[in-house]
């Protein structure tokens, strides 16, 4: 159709247990360099390839607000949380793709992500539908597999930033202070619900602090 301009829509998956300033740079990232319309934040609801338990999805869901408010081109997408059974991308992307025909799709990941892609659910159709944007990761030492590497991919230009939510849960629980990690919302956050904290296990949030 004469005039009409593709989409283009940034797909960023993870725990987000919690969401850090990484994270969040990443995604700038992607917005600037790839001219992105907009970048869909995809919390995954049961992720099938972390063993230990995470945070209630209400929690993981409020700090995500939090860290991307003021941001218009950033986007809360529930779709991992409504869905029954295990977090799979391929079925997101499939979803998605579906409700919005036409649009060009960018999904968007650090360096461990991409060394381990080929191991992920459908891995091949996912490299067919959608154009990979890597991010780099301090400490990231393996390779892509070959058939992987051999995908065109974009690369997105963030500063190595040697931040994991890992090591913030780690820190909350030794009582180590997180405020430069994390949006500083999230940090007051993390302390209202006393998320993290050695020995205790967070029920869900209660009705108020999820709108
Ligand atoms: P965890 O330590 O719990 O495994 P994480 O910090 O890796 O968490 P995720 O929510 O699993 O965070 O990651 C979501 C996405 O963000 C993944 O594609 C991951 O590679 C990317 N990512 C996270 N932290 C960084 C970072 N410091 N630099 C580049 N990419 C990152």
């Amino acid at each position: 159709m004469a005039g009409a301009v593709t989409r283009r829509i940034g797909l960023f998956g993870g725990t987000f247990d919690p969401v850090h300033r990484a994270h969040v740079a990443l995604a700038q990232a992607a917005l600037q360099a790839l001219a992105l319309d907009e970048v869909r934040w995809v919390p995954t609801g049961q992720p099938w390839q972390k063993a230990r338990s995470i945070t209630p999805a209400g929690h993981r869901e409020a700090m995500l607000k939090l860290a991307l408010a003021g941001e218009p081109r950033f986007v809360l997408d529930r779709i991992e949380l409504v869905r029954e059974g295990p977090s799979y991308t391929l079925d997101t992307v499939r979803a998605l793709q579906a409700a919005r025909p036409g649009a060009s799709w960018f999904l968007l990941i650090g360096a461990d992500q991409y060394a381990g892609l080929h191991t992920w659910h459908g891995w091949r159709e996912l490299l067919d539908r959608v154009v990979l944007a890597v991010a780099a990761r301090p400490g990231v030492a393996a390779a892509p597999q070959l058939e992987v590497l051999a995908h065109a991919h974009r690369v997105v230009p963030l500063p190595p930033m040697a931040v994991s939510a890992t090591d913030i849960r780690s820190r909350v629980a030794a009582g180590l202070p997180v405020g430069d990690l994390v949006p500083p919302a999230v940090a007051t956050y993390i302390d209202q619900h006393a998320l993290y904290r050695a020995g205790t296990q967070p029920g869900a949030p209660s009705p108020s602090t999820r709108s």
